[in-house]
């Protein structure tokens, strides 16, 4: 089952957007200013974290470097983030998991049965590592697709993502002919929802929920595309841990 959502603009806080979902899991909006960078330390991330009421000590970042690497961690290893991944597993409900994206996709998987979460980075470089984080949660967990919640998070949409010839005849001969569509120009443009759903799919996930908000599109989200390379806001995306708030 496939649902479709938007963004949820908090009226109290203009900063923020949640991602409607069976997890809590918000987003940092372009008025948040830049969450990155992702491999260091960052003030003002930990002030809107505990504007959210969430412990940056006790919330994982990792050095994203748009590959396929999943890391797992625990509260030991949480605030290591020159560590190399683009994706962060964990089991323990107290760490939240965080992200910094700008039209690449952030995805979370929660696995119902043993409460385990994933947060991933994933652009077209990094595209299968939900793959990749459901191989770890089944060797790791032995987590079934059949339990697992998946969130396909806000990212540039196929209506603005214009790619080269061969950067689309690669990523279509890879992930399927319907991640790629090109308009009355002969234009092409990557899908990264399609190609993820496709992924998710054939995997056998059931729940999947996709937030349809575009990066390019909503004026009010950060983007590599629209804001260009010297000037784009990084936004936080984050799960919340259950037990992980601040004092
Ligand atoms: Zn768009």
């Amino acid at each position: 089952m496939i649902t479709e959502v938007q963004l949820e603009r908090s009226t109290t806080t203009a900063d923020t957007a949640r991602l409607p979902a069976p997890l809590d899991l918000r987003l940092s909006l372009l008025s948040a200013g830049d969450m990155g960078p992702s491999g260091g330390p960052n003030p003002r991330r930990d002030a809107w974290l505990r504007r959210q009421g969430v412990a940056p000590q006790r919330t994982a970042l990792r050095h994203q470097t748009h590959s396929r690497r999943v890391v797992i961690v625990n509260p030991q290893t949480v605030l290591d983030y020159h560590c190399e991944a683009d994706g962060i597993v964990c089991a323990d409900a107290d760490v939240s998991l965080a992200l910094t994206v700008a039209d690449c996709m952030p995805i979370f998987v929660w696995d119902r049965r043993s409460g385990v979460r994933a947060a991933l980075h994933s652009g077209w470089k990094g595209t299968g590592i939900v793959a990749v984080a459901l191989d770890l949660l089944h060797a790791e967990w032995g987590s079934v697709p059949t339990d697992l919640e998946v969130v396909l998070g806000p990212c540039i949409g196929a209506c603005c993502y214009r790619v080269d010839r061969a950067r689309a005849l690669e990523f279509g001969e890879r992930w399927g002919d319907n991640t790629v569509r090109s308009d009355a120009a002969g234009a092409a443009y990557l899908d990264l929802r399609a190609a993820n759903r496709a992924i998710l799919c054939r995997r056998g996930v059931r729940r999947i929920t996709e937030v349809n908000d575009c990066t390019v599109c909503s004026r009010d989200l950060g983007s590599y595309r629209r804001q260009g390379a010297g000037s784009f806001v990084r936004m936080l995306a984050i799960a919340v841990g259950e037990d992980n708030s601040y004092e």
